[in-house]
């Protein structure tokens, strides 16, 4: 029998978040999440899809990660689906920073664990979560394929001219900054469902992916490779966010900290947490800000419009850096759901091609689909992204070709 399972794991810093598919019809069969990992109050929800049941709930301390993953193996494990099944092929972890080494998916090995580490002070709220979650699993299952899925390998093909910061050279790379790009693994799969949606092979178009959740990123992507993205050496720069500012003058940083005394943690912190939509409006949920923006509420407008306006500036800046653009895709929980960000963002974009039929915008759907007007020059299309499928088949992919070499 061959093994088609693959389960995905997304370890956070005190969460860990799984999904089980079978990748010969990419089906989920179960997905679930730890969350609150190492308080008296964790809680593991779990949804046993193959058994057609709604999610079972189970509140109490989970001390760590390899407590997280021993609970989800026992809930697996009693719906027929443990992680002893030889039907399992792979465990697909996803890694947030693979720094410029990892431009594939890769299978972990105790040298690949030293390199993600390695990666730790370009990555410090990410890479050492993902680490736990790939030692706790490597530790349960030792003899199973573990696939690392970075997150920032799709923008590894940016060319130099966009990947580096005008700083110094020597001070730069001794310290490894420049632009690394992050949701990568969303930007891949959209991009190329985006393609499909127009009946097109991916190296034949040139496409803006907007992926807009509570981070949110931008890339320009030419003929299925990267050729810019918005977040740099770190999640934080780019578009305006749930919580975080995006761009900024450098100098703001400094500035915060010569004039109003706030240290480096707390300016980060500011700039992460307390930013963005938050921080101009008190809410980073787009809904709750339409509904306050439809009252007359003049904070929530401004907030809006600030998103609206960041996200215009790089459709415009991407659309000259491709020269030709083919789709304007949107994705993520506000790209998917929110259709007056969609057509604010492209309002007055007629001279590019670019526009917005209002009927299509409209449509609640969970499907891809155009929203552009027949007939459009430029398409535009709203793509549910699935980085979980995207990690799985991946992984699958990487691990059925070792096997074929066997
Ligand atoms: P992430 O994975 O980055 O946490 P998501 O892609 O799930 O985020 O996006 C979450 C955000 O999507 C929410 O904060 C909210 O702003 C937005 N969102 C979700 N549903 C809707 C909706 N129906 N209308 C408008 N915005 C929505």
């Amino acid at each position: 029998m061959t093994a088609t399972r693959v389960l995905v794991l997304n370890s956070g810093s005190s969460s860990l978040k799984y999904q089980l598919l079978d990748m010969r019809d990419a089906s989920r069969l179960a997905t679930g999440l730890v969350e609150r990992i190492g308080e008296a109050t964790s809680r593991l929800v779990h949804t046993p899809l193959a058994a057609g049941a709604g999610p079972r709930e189970r509140t109490g301390p989970i001390a760590d990660h390899d407590a997280a993953l021993k609970a989800v193996a026992d809930e697996l494990a009693h719906d027929g689906l443990g992680l002893d099944s030889p039907e399992l092929a792979a465990i697909g972890h996803r890694v947030v920073h693979g720094g410029l080494r990892f431009t594939e998916p890769t299978v972990v090995t105790d040298e690949v664990l030293t390199e993600i580490e390695r990666l730790i002070p370009v990555a410090p709220l990410h890479n050492p979560a993902n680490l736990t979650g790939i030692r706790t699993a490597r530790a349960l299952r030792p003899e199973l394929p573990q696939v690392a899925v970075f997150d920032t390998a799709f923008h590894t093909t940016m060319p130099e001219a966009a990947a580096r910061y005008a700083i110094d050279v020597e001070t730069a790379d001794a310290h490894r900054i420049r632009r690394y790009g992050f949701h990568g693994t969303s930007h891949a799969y959209v991009s190329r469902r985006a393609a499909r949606l127009l009946g097109r092979d991916p190296s034949e178009v040139n496409v803006i992916v907007l992926h807009l959740g509570n981070g949110a990123s931008a890339s320009a992507v030419s003929g299925g490779r990267c050729v810019e993205t918005s977040m740099g050496l770190t999640p934080l720069e780019g578009l305006v966010m749930g919580t975080r500012s995006g761009d900024v003058d450098p100098a703001v940083t400094f500035h915060l900290m010569r004039v109003a005394g706030m240290s480096a943690d707390e300016v980060d912190v500011l700039l992460n947490k307390r930013s963005g939509l938050v921080g101009l409006c008190g809410d980073n949920d787009m809904r709750e800000i339409r509904r306050r923006v439809d009252e007359g509420d003049e904070r929530a407008a401004l907030a809006f419009d600030v998103y609206v306006h960041r996200l215009k500036k790089y459709i415009g800046a991407y659309y000259a850096v491709l020269g030709r653009v083919d789709a304007v895709v949107f994705t993520a929980g506000v790209g998917e759901n929110a259709a007056p960000v969609r057509s604010a963002a492209l309002a007055g974009l007629e001279g590019l091609g670019l526009a917005v039929d209002a009927e299509l915008n409209a449509v609640r759907s969970a499907e891809a689909r155009l929203i552009s007007p027949a007939g459009s020059r430029v398409a535009v299309a709203v793509v549910p992204t699935d980085e979980e499928l995207e990690i799985a088949r991946q992984t699958h992919e990487l691990v059925e070709k070792a096997n074929a070499r066997k």
